[in-house]
């Protein structure tokens, strides 16, 4: 039985495509409905085309067009053109549909069900929450940030970042500032998105140093009052905004930068899927493109029965560049005169940011590899 633990982006989209190339595929996902999950929520062309590749509709599901990007340092911003037009889409909505679109396609979900662990023998045997246990003949591990207990990522070291997101109904003239552009806001010892998604919510979705967190006492409000004094554009965009989460939600040990490399000890059916297989800088809004681009690779390899170390070897090649770069460009940002640095120079050449964003995406050569309807 193939089986594919977790039903977020990566988990859905190979189940999706292996029902659709005929195959018995069922998926375990450990929410009952739909969450909102932590995420900027900036849908880039890469994810686009790999959900149409799928079938799926993505404008019909309302998402918020963005054609630029503003990057913000205190009270200064510079904007550009992006090189693409990117959507913000609430995951909600996203992984819904999604799941749903895999349903049609022939996919047996079981939700409301968390896998326990998974002990790897000659085949791979899966303990479900419900005291069941199945045994796959391949697993697509699709459990994003979550470790599952037996097959967790080989992660040197955790991530030193705390992110936070939270929705909030901004005031009409913050709203038509954001408009159209995704804000990139530069702070010390950390890094902010702002964006409207469907319905013209806006979504804020910060990454903070563990250090600076604990000196405001760890408390989320403190931070947004902390970073309103530091970035005046942002206290702007924030004035009289009402926040629509009870409580921002929140995520820490993120390994930025973690690329799985295969080894002769990972069995060979299971294939590890989305931030299971490699992580990316969130500035970046690529993580949903890299988990749907691991998705069809991952599919085209078990459709032809080969082996997952020749899989994780291709994905590595698709995805290393680009999840270097980032990293090295977070690493540059680190300090307050970098960051200075860094935004002077974006004011007086701001078309290497529309590098930036050009870079940090799933290469298109990569993407044609799985994908033969993108332009030549
Ligand atoms: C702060 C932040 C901001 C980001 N912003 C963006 C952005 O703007 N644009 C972008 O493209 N990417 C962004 N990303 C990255 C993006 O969210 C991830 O790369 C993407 O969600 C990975 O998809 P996935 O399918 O691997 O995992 P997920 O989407 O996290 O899905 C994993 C699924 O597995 C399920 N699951 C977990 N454990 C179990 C278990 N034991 N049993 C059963 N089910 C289980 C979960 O419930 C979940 O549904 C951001 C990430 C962070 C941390």
């Amino acid at each position: 039985m193939i089986i594919v633990a977790g039903g977020g982006l990566a988990g859905a989209a190979s189940a999706c495509a292996l029902a659709q190339a005929g195959q018995a595929v069922t998926l375990i996902e450990r929410d009952h409905a739909p969450v909102d999950k932590i995420c900027g929520e900036f849908l880039s062309i890469e994810a686009q085309e790999s959900l149409a590749a799928l079938g799926l509709d993505v404008a019909a599901l309302g998402g918020h067009p963005i054609g630029r990007l503003r990057l913000i340092y205190g009270s200064a911003a510079v904007a550009v053109d992006l090189p693409f037009t990117g959507i913000g889409l609430t995951r909600k909505r996203l992984d819904a549909a999604l799941l749903d679109h895999a349903q049609r396609a022939g996919v047996n979900i079981r939700r409301g069900v968390a896998i326990k662990r998974v002990e790897a023998g000659a085949a791979l045997a899966l303990d479900l929450a419900d005291g069941t246990r199945l045994e796959a003949t391949t697993l697509l591990l699709a459990t994003g940030k979550y470790e599952l207990r037996g097959a967790a990522r080989p992660v040197a070291a955790p991530g030193d970042l705390v992110g936070f997101k939270m929705y909030f109904r901004l005031n009409p003239a913050a709203r038509a500032q954001v408009a159209d552009h995704i804000e990139l806001f530069l702070f010390d010892r950390g890094y902010a998105g702002l964006q409207l998604v469907e319905g013209g919510v806006a979504n804020l979705c910060l990454l903070v140093t563990r250090a600076r967190l604990a000196a405001l006492g760890g408390s989320w409000v403190a931070l947004l009052a902390d970073l309103q004094r530091e970035t005046p554009i942002l206290a702007e965009r924030l004035a009289g905004a009402t926040p629509l989460l009870d409580q921002a939600l929140t995520i820490a040990r993120v390994p930025y930068g973690f690329i799985h490399r295969p080894t002769e000890a990972d069995p060979a059916q299971l294939f590890r899927l989305g931030d299971q297989a490699g992580v990316i800088h969130s500035f970046t809004g690529d993580g949903m493109a890299i988990a749907l681009h691991s998705a069809a690779l991952a599919v085209a390899a078990i459709t032809n029965g080969e082996p997952s170390a020749l899989y994780h070897q291709r994905l590595r090649r698709d995805i290393a560049g680009q999840i270097t770069r980032a990293s090295l460009l977070y690493r540059a940002q680190q300090s307050a005169s970098a960051q200075r640095a860094l935004f002077a120079l974006a004011q007086r050449a701001p078309f290497a940011l529309r590098w930036v964003a050009r870079y940090t995406r799933v290469p298109l050569r990569a993407r044609r590899r799985v994908n033969q309807d993108l332009p030549r």
